[in-house]
């Protein structure tokens, strides 16, 4: 086992800044606003629909063809 510290490290910042921009992007995305409980209250996110955890409003999500 050999850890080699030069090379690695300036490519670990490259991705972990590219990672925080994919994550910050994503939650924003997947992160839906309960249309009964208004804005401020996030959508639970699963494969194929979004549920709210307040009022169990469940919002089914359409298949892209
Ligand atoms: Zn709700």
């Amino acid at each position: 086992m050999t850890k080699k510290g030069g090379k690695g490290t300036k490519k670990r910042e490259g991705s972990k800044k590219w990672m925080r921009y994919d994550l910050e992007g994503k939650i924003k995305r997947k992160n839906k606003f309960c249309p009964k409980c208004g804005p401020g209250v996030f959508m639970a996110h699963h494969a194929d629909r979004d549920s709210c955890g307040k009022c169990n409003y469940t919002e089914f999500r359409k298949h892209r063809k």
